[in-house]
C-alpha cells in the first residue's frame, strides 16, 4: 500500500518508491517516498496540499506584562 514506481532523476528510470517512516505527523497522508534505488527523497503531489500552517508559531495567548505585588 506504501510502495509505489516512480520515475526517479537520479536512477534515471522507473523504480520502486517506498514511504519513510513519517516524523512530521502526516500519518497515512505522508507526501513522502524514498526511491528504492537510490535513496533519494521525494514528494508526491497527487493530493491537493493544505496550506502550510505559517502562524503555528505565533503564541496566541501572551501572558500580561505584571509585576508583583
Ligand atoms: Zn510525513
Ligand atoms: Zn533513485
Amino acid at each position: 500500500m506504501s510502495d509505489r514506481e516512480l520515475y526517479c532523476d537520479t536512477c534515471e528510470g522507473v523504480v520502486l518508491f517506498e514511504a519513510p517512516t513519517c516524523v512530521d505527523g502526516h500519518g497515512a497522508d505522508c507526501p513522502e517516498l524514498v526511491c528504492t534505488g537510490c535513496g533519494a527523497a521525494v514528494l508526491i503531489a497527487t493530493f491537493a496540499f493544505r496550506a502550510p500552517r505559517l502562524a503555528q508559531r505565533h503564541a496566541p495567548t501572551a501572558p500580561p506584562h505584571r509585576r508583583a505585588a
